[in-house]
């Protein structure tokens, strides 16, 4: 697969760093590397209190650790992805995913589709290179497809941003149709999807949850994962996963970003998924957030429902909710401060001025108790009918 024209002229000429290249012989116990800049590990202090810590002590790999890699490929493999360690990028963060991609492929002249509305911080990413973010009608359902071919044939993207499992900040999953027909769309028109996957452990109710990389046959894509909602999100551990044709350039821009992600934090998400606690750890998420996101269901209709209109998202940490007519969601923020309760507009989540909306708020249920869900909507609820 040729990629090159999904490259910026920067990326296309990007060098490797030979000092990064030739770090793997320097593990070699019977080379004596006197290449790189690795410091002497005999004069580390020793710390044997956190034996982890004495592990991670030396630089590492850029592609990420060998052992955390081949936990991606498994966790990816039971979503359908099936793949190598060649092709798995560990990131600090989705995040950091998402930058590198933007890194390679986004500038100026550079147009990318997104949801509408989508992740604030992807769009921040995206505007960073200077390329256009352009959003495209979407619905419970996910995005529009025919809306799609037509900003495809207007603009021209390099890419299409998707979140298709309980989007943030709308909730929404995307149907299997509607995951089969973009992924068509995106192979008709030889188009790259950047699949952004962290919330999918965050299921509660019996829905699709293909990844459309894989339904994807001939078409470019990237699918990036992470730890950070159902692990530990300080860690800043993510990967990115992507076709053969992607995987050298990520590592070189990786390579340059930040030479490698923290071994540390590596080392202990390893160590958990080795220690086979995983699958109990996400029917504790999935039950504790299920009973949150059912008791915030229920405080917004009985103490909104006249008034807001919002739907039960499937999985993830958000409700959407849209406001009655004429209620600014940046004045319900300001009025409900006052009384210690703290909600999120939706205005930064809509890339384009001219879809701008003032009229939803981002209510995450992961981080309250059932009780503070109660009193934080009675609050809402106040201030809401106040500015009606
Ligand atoms: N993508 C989406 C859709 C997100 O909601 C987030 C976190 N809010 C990220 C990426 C970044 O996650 P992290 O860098 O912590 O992996």
């Amino acid at each position: 697969m040729d990629i090159s024209h999904l490259l910026t002229s920067h990326s296309r000429n990007m060098e490797a760093s030979l000092v990064r290249e030739l770090l793997h012989y320097s593990q070699q116990p019977d080379v004596l590397s006197l290449a790189g800049g690795l410091p002497d590990e005999n004069l580390m202090p020793a710390y044997p209190e956190l034996k982890q810590l004495t592990d991670s002590r030396q630089y590492g790999p850029s592609e990420g650790e060998k052992d955390l890699r081949e936990c991606i490929v498994s966790i990816v493999a039971e979503r359908g992805i099936q793949t190598s360690t060649d092709n798995v990028l560990v990131t600090n963060g989705s995040q950091q995913g998402l930058d590198i991609v933007s890194r390679l492929i986004l500038d100026e002249s550079s147009t990318i589709l997104t949801e509408q509305p989508t992740y604030l911080a992807a769009c921040q990413v995206f505007k960073l290179q200077g390329a256009k973010v352009q959003d495209v009608m979407s619905d419970a359902e996910g995005m529009s497809v025919s809306a799609l071919r037509d900003a495809i044939e207007k603009h021209h993207p390099k890419a299409v941003y998707l979140i298709p499992n309980f989007q943030n900040p709308a909730g929404h999953c995307y149907s299997l149709e509607r995951r089969l027909e973009i992924a068509a769309l995106l192979d008709e028109k030889n188009i790259l999807l950047i699949e952004d996957d962290p919330y999918r452990d965050l299921c509660y109710d019996n829905v699709d949850l293909t990844p459309i990389s894989t339904l994807i046959k001939q078409a470019p894509w990237l699918y990036m994962g992470s730890f950070s909602k159902v692990l530990w999100p300080g860690l800043r551990t993510g990967y990115i996963v992507s076709c053969d044709a992607f995987s050298p350039y990520l590592v070189k821009v990786k390579q340059a970003v930040d030479l490698h992600t923290n071994r540390l934090g590596q080392s202990m998400i390893t160590q958990f998924f080795k220690s086979g606690q995983y699958p109990d750890h996400v029917i504790k998420l999935q039950k504790a957030y299920k009973e949150k996101r059912d008791v915030m269901a229920e405080a917004l209709n009985a103490e909104l429902g006249d008034l807001i209109e919002f739907s039960l998202p499937a999985g993830g940490m958000f409700f959407w909710v849209k406001l009655p007519a004429g209620v600014s969601s940046q004045l319900v923020l300001t009025e409900a401060l006052k009384d210690k309760v703290l909600v999120l507009p939706g205005t930064p989540f809509f890339p384009c001025k001219s879809s701008l909306d003032d009229s939803f708020l981002r209510l995450s249920f992961a981080r309250v108790s059932p009780a503070q869900i109660h009193q934080a909507i009675t609050v809402l609820a106040k201030v809401i009918r106040q500015l009606v």
